[in-house]
């Protein structure tokens, strides 16, 4: 994100927050979201509702600014088919930009892998982003600060001071980073902190037609999102690792990697 996309983000809050339009010359938008606790954004992915049809992928890539064609993205989405004899093949072609067009599971080098029906124990699809992690690694080695976290939980980039040297890349353990194909920068899902941040919902939460993802405010009890995630049995990837992420999942198999 821009600097001065932050800062136009900082003006919105500003003036919902009721300070002078003055105050901008000397408040610093860190401190400006630091005053705002009253925010922890967080995600719900409903894999029961996940069809695999991409829509979200797509959506992301064109608000972001992220090429289609490239082999990056910010979200993508996972195939899982769990065999009867125990076996797990798992697919993501393109990421699912195109969704999933061909029952063979794409197992790349080795080529098409069909699976017969009668031989299926289970077959679901998982989205995935960026966590933003309550304690991030990212944040942790990046050496000049270019990555940080905001007060309501966001895990942004500046590309202003990013200096590309790919450590938050190694050290991101869910590996949903990696250098914008333009911008040359360290990249990632921000929640599309330009729209949650003007009451919009990100790309892929406004684009996916099952309501398979939504965003909410953790801090606000009446948020339905807030609501499921507090009272409901949830699942995060790797809770092992400590990162405390914020993307919460129903229906959480096992065997998610
Ligand atoms: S998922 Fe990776 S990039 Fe996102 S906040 Fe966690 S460590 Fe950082
Ligand atoms: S748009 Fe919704 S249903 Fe389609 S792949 Fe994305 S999360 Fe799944």
């Amino acid at each position: 994100m821009k600097r001065r996309d932050f800062l136009k983000n900082s003006l919105v809050f500003i003036s919902g927050a009721g300070v002078s339009m003055s105050a901008l010359e000397w408040l610093d938008p860190k401190a400006v979201l630091a005053s705002r606790p009253e925010v922890r954004w967080a995600f719900l992915v409903d894999t029961h509702k996940c069809v695999g049809c991409g829509f979200c992928v797509k959506a992301c890539k064109i608000e972001n600014d992220i090429p289609l064609q490239a082999n990056v993205t910010r979200t993508w989405v996972e195939r899982y088919v769990i065999k009867k004899d125990g076996d797990v093949v798992m697919d993501s072609p393109k990421g699912a930009l195109n969704g999933f067009t061909s029952n063979k599971i794409d197992q790349n080098k080795s080529g098409m892998l069909e699976v017969a029906d009668e031989e299926i124990a289970q077959a679901f699809f998982v989205p995935k982003l960026c966590n933003q992690c309550e304690n991030p690694p990212c944040v942790q080695v990046c050496p000049v600060g270019a990555t940080y976290q905001a007060a309501d939980g966001v895990v942004l980039v500046d590309r202003k001071w990013c200096i590309g040297c790919g450590y938050c890349i190694m050290g991101c353990p869910y590996g949903v980073r990696f250098f914008h194909p333009k911008e040359k920068v360290a990249e990632k899902c921000n929640f599309c902190y330009h729209r949650i941040t003007q009451g919009k919902k990100t790309a892929c939460v406004q684009a996916c037609p099952f309501s398979a993802r939504k965003i909410g405010n953790l801090r606000d009890p009446k948020d339905p999102v807030a609501q499921v995630i507090l009272n409901q049995r949830v699942g995060v990837l790797r809770d092992e690792y400590g990162t405390k992420p914020h993307v919460f999942y129903i229906g959480l198999n096992k065997e998610v990697r």
